[in-house]
């Protein structure tokens, strides 16, 4: 993941990597070397030209050319600037509520179903999680199909109710149904369009209003690019959703848009999806990932 990103960055950074001279013009290239990086990988251009601006406040702001190793200095400066802008610190997801109630949004094919199965399979590891996944889309049968295809795999009941075209009453009726029988977590996984349009926008919203969950995540296929950035404005204006799931990063991404949805929509990145199997799941570490992107 990040192959080609950590490349650059590699590239960028590796005249200032040896104890050598450097001087303020060298910084500067490399700089801009940082920033085209940073845009090769798709990173959003706004979001690529702050990182530099701030690694370079930071540059001047430590002296870098006066320290005994400034090109490690460099590095370190790039790598906490790439932390930040992934957010930093982890977040978790929040399990109150009785029973803990879990809404997925996002496009179709970004990888909800198998979200929902992984995310129900990590939780049922923990020994007090008894987990419902509870099947939405009302408009494909294979997309319930598919969802009792993974539950059955990690041993996880699945609701659904054939021929109910209300995914609010479906979603209601899955909770009334986790309270008699003794779930204390709902995962709702929704259906999905393959871009954002108004019809599928007003029902993620009832399913919202009416649930009200303790976590609403926002799924996206890493592999998207800019328009990734796009369809998560969209789902946060309506859902204001609490954190993002990356999914495919196990895939030859670019991977650059997911970088700038933090910044973007101000969530935190909470898990990712790291292959297609119910075990390739990680909680999203900023640091872990920043060490990884620069090698
Ligand atoms: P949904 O339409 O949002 O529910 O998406 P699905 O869960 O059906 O996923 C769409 C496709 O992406 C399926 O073929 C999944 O196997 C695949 N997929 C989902 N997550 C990952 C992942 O993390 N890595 C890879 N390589 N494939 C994934």
């Amino acid at each position: 993941m990040f192959n080609n990103l950590s490349d650059k960055l590699d590239k960028a950074l590796h005249t200032l990597k040896g104890h050598g001279q450097i001087t303020e013009i060298n910084v500067a290239e490399t700089l801009k070397e940082v920033r085209r990086a940073l845009l090769d990988a798709d990173v959003n251009f706004k979001i690529a030209k702050e990182f530099t601006k701030k690694v370079q406040q930071e540059a001047i702001g430590q002296n870098v050319l006066t320290t005994l190793n400034p090109g490690q200095l460099m590095v370190k400066l790039v790598k906490d600037e790439l932390t930040t802008l992934m957010g930093g610190d982890t977040v978790g997801i929040n399990l109150g509520g009785s029973p803990t109630v879990i809404l997925m949004s996002g496009l179709q094919g970004s990888g909800k179903t198998t979200f929902s199965g992984k995310l129900a399979k990590y939780l049922k590891t923990k020994k007090t999680k008894q987990v419902l996944l509870v099947g939405c889309d009302v408009y494909r049968p294979a997309a319930i199909n598919q969802l009792q295809v993974v539950g059955e795999q990690i041993g996880v009941e699945v609701y659904a109710e054939v021929g109910n075209q209300n995914p609010v009453e479906i979603s209601q009726n899955a909770i009334a149904h986790a309270k008699t029988n003794g779930k204390n977590v709902v995962i709702i996984d929704t259906a999905g369009r393959l871009a954002v349009d108004e019809e599928m926008m007003t029902e993620i919203s009832n399913i919202h209003k009416a649930i009200n969950p303790q976590e609403t995540l926002f799924v996206v296929d890493s592999m998207t690019g800019q328009d990734a950035v796009n369809t998560a404005k969209a789902f946060n204006n309506i859902l204001n959703f609490d954190g993002v799931v990356l999914t495919k990063l196990d895939g030859d991404t670019r991977g650059g848009a997911a970088l700038s949805i933090k910044s973007v929509v101000d969530k935190p990145i909470k898990f990712i999806g790291t292959g297609e199997k119910m075990e390739a799941i990680d909680v999203f570490h900023p640091d872990r990932m920043a060490d990884r992107i620069l090698g």
